[in-house]
């Protein structure tokens, strides 16, 4: 997986920072994660194809995460997009979307689909052969999920060496890849664990933006390889941290390492602060694999 951090900063776009947005590459397959005001000028600096998007999963209906969604989706309109395109986001959000565009005597040339999410439990929202999604239910002021995308385990990989040994003909190399023994002319069967390695264990990153410290969602986003958590605050602002309902770093921190998982990245800073790195250490005092988010930041995993 490959994630391309857009904007990682709480409450308003500024010269050098912008509001929460992020792609996620998994297998060539791009997932665009919430959609603030700049999303598409951050596209264009970290030069995403957009016609390269179709499927935009939004958190919550607080602007920071989605002020940006209508100008992306006139701007495809633009473009000339023709492929279908698929928006997951709280109910409300397709009301919100086609009254802007209902007002400005806009239409879109490409078929439009609004997911709406209401349920508290979390669920599956998206599922092909390589890739599924669930929610991950947050608690925030007002109703927000956060996104667990996982990669499926994939094809076993082909020994070369060993298909050549059996001069096996490679209209056989997709059953092989699928797990199957392969019967040769003389009646011979060859297992499939001498003709194949095992495949790359799949991948999962969890994105959880925003949300008051919540043990609920360990369970949910236990040994992720990645995890996005917020961390608007430093713990000398919890009181402000609790009646927003937002986290701290050591709070962030602390759930990814009940939730034992590989490595945390930090974002949705407050823009209070001067310099980033305080998360890095505050967080480091609970949790050793740190990384700090920033605008146009990669992170491949
Ligand atoms: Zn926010
Ligand atoms: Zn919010």
């Amino acid at each position: 997986m490959n994630l391309t951090i857009l904007g990682c900063y709480a409450a308003t776009p500024r010269t050098f920072t912008n509001p929460t947005s992020q792609v996620l590459d998994i297998r060539n397959r791009l997932f665009l994660i919430d959609c603030g005001e700049g999303t598409q000028v951050q596209l264009r600096k970290n030069k995403i194809k957009f016609s390269k998007i179709n499927h935009i999963f939004i958190s919550h209906l607080h602007g920071d995460h989605y002020f940006g969604l209508v100008g992306l989706i006139s701007t495809f309109m633009l473009l000339n997009r023709t492929t279908d395109l698929h928006v997951y986001g709280p109910k409300g959000i397709k009301e919100i979307i086609l009254l802007q565009l209902k007002y400005a005597a806009s239409y879109t040339n490409y078929n439009l689909f609004f997911h709406e999410l209401d349920s508290k439990e979390s669920e599956i929202i998206y599922e092909d052969e390589k890739v599924l999604v669930q929610t991950i239910p947050l608690k925030h002021r007002i109703y927000t999920n956060g996104f667990l995308f996982k990669e499926k385990i994939g094809d076993r990989k082909l020994n070369l060496a060993a298909v050549a040994k059996h001069k096996i003909e490679t209209c056989y190399f997709q059953n092989i890849k699928n797990g199957k023994d392969i019967k040769l002319d003389d009646g011979t069967i060859i297992e499939n664990q001498n003709l194949t390695f095992d495949p790359i264990a799949p991948k999962s990153y969890a994105f959880c933006s925003d949300t008051v410290y919540n043990e609920a969602i360990i369970p949910l986003i236990k040994d992720v390889d990645m995890l996005y958590h917020e961390a608007t605050f430093l713990e000398s602002e919890v009181e402000k941290c609790d009646r927003t309902m937002h986290c701290t770093a050591k709070q962030a921190a602390t759930i990814a390492q009940k939730a034992n998982v590989q490595q945390l990245i930090l974002g949705h800073f407050s823009t209070r602060y001067d310099s980033i790195s305080l998360f890095k250490s505050e967080a480091e005092t609970i949790f050793e694999n740190v990384l700090l988010a920033d605008d146009g930041k990669n992170f491949e995993f």
